[in-house]
């Protein structure tokens, strides 16, 4: 058996297009161009390559697209400052803080000072707290991602037991909620975890977001299950290289489960697509209009 591989990157890519076309609408019947906001601090090289891609792929879909950058020393004020301005920018209907920030600055802090309603990244404790409670909200990228490629492959997730390793606040707890909502059976794994091999076998719904290359062997899936792979290890590779691998071994698995997303090319493409599909949203609902059904 060899398992059906996700197309994270054709996925998106539908999605985008269907989301450049609500904006075009949007613009001819409303006059409205949702705007995205991106503010990168310090010179981290994987944050440049993330911030440059979000920025292309917001003109791409029609969007208007601002680009901050601040230097690695910049102050926490000063940081908070130009959120302020962004806050109240007419213009700018999506805030996206990229992640890790400088040290000298409280990253809680300066996710709580993000408007709720411009809050693409879904990290402000309003939102987490709208989304556990199962209210309408701006809910994290990565998870929103993860969330439509099992349903590329299952028209409903009800009843299915997932499985996901891994509690950040950026995958693992509202990944969790947002399978809650879609009538899951969610475990929540963690470093904590004992019988964890024991736990992911249980999974027709596998996610992986750990952090730790190739950490999740075939033998821990369930035969048949759809396993979802969050995550983005930089591993040497030949020729001074560096290459990606995810939290799972994707070989092995590929002989054990029915579908796969493979790294690259599954969930970091959906991550930015639902980016987009964020600040079309926070667009809409700040003009008081309903977001569209995509
Ligand atoms: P994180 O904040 O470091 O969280 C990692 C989680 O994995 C923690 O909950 C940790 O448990 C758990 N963990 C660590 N070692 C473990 C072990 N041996 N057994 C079981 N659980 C273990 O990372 P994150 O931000 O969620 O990201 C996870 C991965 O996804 C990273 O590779 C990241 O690069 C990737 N990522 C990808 C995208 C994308 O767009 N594709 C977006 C975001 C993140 P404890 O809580 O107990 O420490």
């Amino acid at each position: 058996m060899s398992a059906l591989i996700i197309d994270g990157k054709s996925l998106a890519a539908a999605l985008r297009g269907q989301i450049a076309v609500e904006v075009a609408r949007l613009s001819q019947q409303h006059g409205l161009v949702p705007g995205l906001a991106v503010v990168l601090a310090g010179s981290n090289p994987a944050s440049e390559v993330y911030v440059g891609s979000k920025a292309r792929a917001t003109q791409e879909a029609g969007m208007r697209s601002f680009d901050h950058r601040l230097p690695d020393s910049v102050g926490e004020a000063e940081l908070l400052a130009l959120i302020e301005r962004l806050n109240a920018d007419p213009a700018v209907h999506g805030i996206l803080v990229q992640l890790p920030l400088p040290k000298q600055i409280d990253s809680a802090r300066v996710i709580a000072a993000v408007h709720p309603g411009k809050d693409v990244d879904g990290f402000h404790p309003l939102n987490a707290g709208r989304l556990a409670t199962g209210l309408p909200a701006l809910a994290p990228c990565t998870p929103l991602g993860c969330v439509r490629l099992a349903k590329s492959v299952h028209s409903t997730l009800a009843g299915l037991e997932a499985v996901v390793v891994g509690r950040s606040n950026i995958v693992g707890k509202p990944l969790a909620q947002l399978l809650i909502a879609e009538n899951a059976t969610v475990t929540v794994a963690h470093s904590k975890t004992r019988e964890l091999p024991a736990i992911c076998r249980r999974a027709d719904l596998l996610f992986a977001a750990i952090g730790r290359p190739e950490m999740i062997k075939g033998d821990w899936i369930k035969p048949g299950a759809t396993v979802i792979d969050v995550g983005i290890n930089r591993m040497a590779g030949d020729g001074g290289k560096t290459r990606l691998v995810g939290d799972v071994a994707f070989a092995q698995a590929m002989q054990v489960a029915a579908a796969i997303t493979p790294v690259p090319g599954g969930v970091g493409p959906m991550t930015i697509a639902c980016l987009l599909l964020n600040t079309l949203r926070a667009a809409c609902r700040g003009a008081g209009l309903a977001p569209p059904q995509i």
